[in-house]
């Protein structure tokens, strides 16, 4: 069985985790410092804060940036649910922004239009959620400045990119937002198991996001609002959830961590194959750029949806389990009942419609990879 994505162990993996079992802390220990230290010397970001999932991280960066009720999100019409739901979890709107159909991100043409338009109505966004499919940036320069113009905060769901370069700086610097979040998802770019972290460079809005991921609470005296010198205080002072990250999980991404660039690579090389194999067919493969990408899946767009469906059965025939990135979130049961039409978004249907994830994954053998290809020459 050939997945199209899965996480790569080895025994400094397994070291890494079974010596916090035998150590005094299984949570909030030296493990989780030791991630969010080496998260933003990887980075560059200034602050970093782990939490237990990227969805996680997405709701408390709109918690940290204000986003409420009368509020709207907007978001790339091609990604996953939970780009948009963090919308949602905190009162907010949402609306979509459709890709452009070569990079599959967010179509700057039809965010500017967008945003012009939004602008007439009074209805502004107050954050953009600019998603980096497959793991390639967003043009974050032109974003940042639309964004200026329009006022609005930026947050980047790198979710697909960690280990990649934006103008040769690392992604999660935080150059052109407020916020990067990240997910350490088994079949992301690194695998904590369940996991992600909070990128910022405003001091303010890591303290933000650290209290709202642990109950609302803090236990810094310099912070307390009310007066009292009882030993062993904290103090709750928002409604915050528990979005911890346990030291079991920080001690493998961090060891994760060491090999990403080698990862990274490794995709690469991966995916330099493919490009080669697929050139001279009817296929859309992923565009080439000047700086590093940490491909998190490789996508090819097909010309016709038979093709791809019939592509995506001879894989399964052969034991090979390909995928579709994305169903658009808008044509999702929840979304058109709140009024969300998927025709609304042509190119993100259009991708949705002849797109298939082939198999990318570290550990993916060059037969494997011969396997996938032969097949999907065979459906073209
Ligand atoms: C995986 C993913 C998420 C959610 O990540 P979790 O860590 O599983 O919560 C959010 N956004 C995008 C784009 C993703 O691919």
């Amino acid at each position: 069985m050939i997945p199209y994505g899965r996480q790569s162990i080895d025994e400094d993996d397994i070291t890494a985790v079974t010596s916090v079992l035998r150590s005094p802390w299984l949570t909030q220990g030296p493990a989780v410092i030791r991630l969010e230290e080496a998260l933003v010397e990887y980075t560059g970001a200034e602050y970093a804060v782990s939490v237990s999932s990227a969805t996680a991280a997405l709701h408390v960066s709109c918690l940290a940036l204000g986003l409420g009720a009368g509020d709207v999100l907007w978001t790339s019409a091609n990604s996953f649910v939970a780009s948009s739901n963090c919308a949602l979890y905190v009162g907010a709107e949402v609306d979509f922004i459709d890709i452009d159909p070569v990079t599959r991100n967010i179509c700057i043409t039809a965010l500017e239009d967008k945003l012009a338009l939004a602008k007439l109505k009074g209805k502004l966004p107050k954050i953009i959620v600019a998603v980096h499919f497959a793991g390639l940036s967003c043009d974050m320069a032109k974003i940042r400045a639309l964004a200026d113009a329009y006022n609005v905060y930026l947050l980047e769901d790198a979710s697909h990119a960690l280990g990649s370069e934006y103008q040769g700086k690392k992604v999660g610097g935080c150059h052109y937002s407020d916020i990067t979040v990240f997910s350490f998802h088994p079949v992301k770019n690194i695998a904590a198991g369940e996991g992600g972290a909070v990128l910022t460079n405003d001091i303010c809005l890591a303290n933000k996001v650290r209290q709202f991921a642990c109950h609302g609470i803090t236990k810094n005296a310099a912070d307390f609002v009310q007066v009292d010198d009882s030993p062993c205080r904290y103090e709750q002072q928002n409604l915050g959830f528990n979005y911890r990250l346990s030291d079991i999980h920080s001690a493998l991404a961090a060891q994760q961590l060491v090999k990403l660039d080698h990862f990274r690579e490794l995709r690469a090389n991966h995916v330099a194959r493919y490009n080669r194999a697929f050139l001279d067919d009817a296929l859309q493969i992923p565009i080439t750029t000047s700086d590093k990408v940490a491909w998190h899946i490789y996508v090819v767009t097909f010309e016709h949806r038979e093709v791809r469906d019939a592509c995506f059965e001879r894989l399964k025939a052969a034991d090979i389990y390909a995928n579709i990135h994305y169903i658009p979130i808008p044509s999702q049961p929840f979304y058109q009942g709140k009024g969300f039409n998927v025709a609304d978004y042509p190119n993100t249907l259009a991708h949705y419609q002849r797109s298939l994830t082939l198999p990318l994954f570290v550990d993916l053998t060059e037969s494997e990879q011969q396997l996938v290809i032969d097949t999907v020459k065979a459906a073209l």
